[in-house]
């Protein structure tokens, strides 16, 4: 996913027009399947962004991310360090329309689909985007190392200064719901704790900017 390849049609756009031109997409054979194209939802700009794989069942019944089971765990886990759904933090995946039977999106898919992600990233303008599951990794950090090792580490979106966080899929941590010390789930907490820290940081950071200079 080359997500530089930025759509010159898209680049004068605004949200809303980027989103309006998406719900009509054919860019891919996605497209022919899908009930709902899930844009994305959240606040835009906003610090914090969430990348998942692809819309399941209940994204593309409702047109919205992460509503599925494995959302509600994701809003629990945010919840856990006061990150609150939708207000602090803009949620979007890889590609906008469901696969078929929920398998992984096509290399070719999400190709298609970049030019959209990338528009979102320019206009949401995250401080720190977390990469939730293997896919969303592999697709934009290029990275071919497994999410055990790989998740936690801040990284660098490819060209960009965006603070990039690789995270366990919550449809993962449904497979693995032991909490012990040590385990996906126990991680993925320490994962959030980290990154509300961060955001502290850059909340502090922009209250500091405006404060009158003497
Ligand atoms: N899994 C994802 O990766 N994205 C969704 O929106 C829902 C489930």
């Amino acid at each position: 996913m080359d997500l530089f390849a930025n759509d010159p049609d898209l680049l004068s756009l605004s949200y809303e027009q980027v989103k309006a031109l998406a719900e009509k997409c054919t860019r891919c054979p996605l497209s022919k399947g899908r009930n709902k194209v899930v844009f994305g939802n959240g606040p835009v700009p906003c610090n914090l962004m969430l990348i998942g794989e692809a819309p399941g069942a209940d994204e593309d019944e409702q047109g919205l991310p992460f509503v599925g089971r494995a959302g509600q765990l994701l809003t629990k886990i945010l919840e856990s360090v006061n990150i609150k759904r939708p207000d602090d933090i803009y949620i979007a995946n890889t590609v906008k329309c469901r696969p078929p039977n929920n398998r992984a999106p096509l290399a070719t898919e999400q190709e298609a689909c970049a030019p959209y992600l990338s528009a979102q990233i320019r206009l949401v303008k995250p401080k720190i985007i977390l990469l939730a599951g293997a896919p969303a990794v592999k697709a934009i950090l290029k990275a071919e190392e497994p999410m055990s090792t790989i998740r936690g580490k801040w990284l660098r979106l490819p060209g960009n200064e965006i603070a990039v966080m690789p995270i366990f899929h919550p449809a993962y941590l449904l497979r693995n719901p032991s909490k012990e010390k040590g385990k996906p789930k126990w991680q993925t907490w320490q994962d959030v704790q980290e990154v509300k820290h961060a955001l502290e940081y850059f909340q502090r950071v922009e209250e500091l900017a405006k404060e009158p200079k003497e």
